[in-house]
């Protein structure tokens, strides 16, 4: 059976100039989506993201961006 994607508008995505690297958001994501780019950098795995905003929300330092998903990718 072929597993449907689902489709979303938008995407949420991390400032790594504001990211503190505080965890709180690692720490909120139900959906393992949030990962240490690189050894570096907090990002968001869109594929794994249900965009239920728990991490938008808890930042805070609000480096948690909303972006359409066009300019996401
Ligand atoms: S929007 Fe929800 S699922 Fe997506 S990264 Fe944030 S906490 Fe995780
Ligand atoms: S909650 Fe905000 S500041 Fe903290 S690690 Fe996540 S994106 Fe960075």
């Amino acid at each position: 059976m072929a597993e449907k994607k689902k489709e979303y508008k938008w995407s949420y995505v991390i400032d790594p100039v504001k990211c503190m690297n505080c965890a709180t958001c690692e720490v909120e994501c139900r959906d393992d989506a949030i990962y240490i780019k690189d050894y570096e950098a907090y990002a968001i795995n869109e594929e794994n993201c249900t965009r239920c905003a728990k991490c938008y929300t808890a930042c805070p330092v609000e480096a948690i961006q909303r972006v359409p998903v066009s300019k996401a990718s």
